[in-house]
């Protein structure tokens, strides 16, 4: 297997483009994990883009934030200028020294149903810029999630940007995972709402939740039940109902079925409390 280091974003998607089977790695700290448990195909290349200068960093713009995907999740996890329940997902990811090195986007290109940053961008609507040496293509967070680990990038297909409208940065959000310890714990479950409060009414929802269904999963019966409620006095436990219908858990090493149910309402109420400022 060949290494190679890009220094632009241009160089990345040649030699990505360039040999069949190549991979882009950022932080490594899922890649490496599985190269070295022989958990996937050894790529004849890999394309380190952890160091680009245009993948790093949050930047404002004409219409919301734009998110270089090799921003490390300890960035993401202490801005003042990202959702809060965006900032929360990242702060729930593995320990500091994973912080330092994973990346929002090797979060995201990873696809797994429990990945920490995935129900918060879902939650609030985020845009994916893709690129290859064709062109580049827009794909909102909810279509480009396809199946535990599938997305749909492309051969030869790399994130460059995470996007964030500015309407969704306006509103209120929180998020909520459970794990088997509080330290260094993968999600059993996690959720991420997001909240449009106008005089106490909420006048748009966004609910999205991880790792109990094949991809995180945006809880559309749920925010129909919220809109129109006053926060003061909600009843939110109609609103967990309709979660409860609308998620698809299954059992796994880290939790039950059941379990999953079960925990799902809670953290849910938790985030949308939070959100709600209840
Ligand atoms: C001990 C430990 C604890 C962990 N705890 C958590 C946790 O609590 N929550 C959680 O969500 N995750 C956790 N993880 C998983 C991992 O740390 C995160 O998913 C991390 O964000 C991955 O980022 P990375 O930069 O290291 O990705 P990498 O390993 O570099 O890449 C991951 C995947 O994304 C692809 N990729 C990377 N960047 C791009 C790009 N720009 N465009 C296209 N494809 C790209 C790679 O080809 C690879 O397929 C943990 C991992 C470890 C080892």
């Amino acid at each position: 297997m060949e290494y190679r280091v890009a220094t632009t974003v241009e160089e990345a998607l040649e030699a990505l483009g360039g040999r069949d089977g190549s991979r882009p790695v950022a932080g490594g700290t899922d890649l490496a994990v599985v190269l070295a448990d022989g958990l996937g195909a050894v790529p004849p290349l890999l394309v380190d883009v952890a160091g680009i200068p245009a993948l790093q960093g949050v930047r404002r713009t004409a219409d919301g934030i734009a998110i270089g995907p090799a921003t490390t999740i300890a960035e993401i996890a202490t801005r003042s200028d990202l959702p809060a329940c965006l900032c929360q997902g990242a702060r729930a990811i593995g320990s500091p020294q994973i912080r330092n090195l994973a990346t929002i986007g090797g979060n995201v290109c990873n696809a797994s149903p429990c990945g920490d940053t995935l129900s918060p961008l879902v939650a609030l609507e985020a845009a994916f810029v893709l690129a290859s040496r064709s062109g580049t293509r827009t794909v909102p967070a909810e279509l480009f999630f396809v199946g535990p680990k599938k997305t749909v990038l492309g051969p030869g297909e790399l994130l460059v940007e995470i996007r964030i409208a500015s309407a969704r940065l306006a509103g209120r959000s929180a998020f909520r995972m459970i794990g088997k310890r509080n330290g260094q714990a993968i999600s059993q479950v996690n959720a991420a709402v997001w909240l449009a409060l106008e005089g106490g009414v909420i006048r748009e929802a966004r609910v999205a939740v991880g790792s109990v269904a094949p991809v995180p999963l945006r809880l559309k019966g749920a925010e129909a039940l919220l809109v129109g409620k006053t926060v003061r006095g909600l009843d939110v436990e109609p609103v967990l109902a309709r979660a409860a219908a609308e998620i698809a858990p299954i059992s796994d090493v880290r939790a039950s079925l059941e379990y999953r149910r079960l925990v799902t309402g809670s953290l849910l109420r938790d985030a949308l409390l939070e959100a709600a400022g209840i």
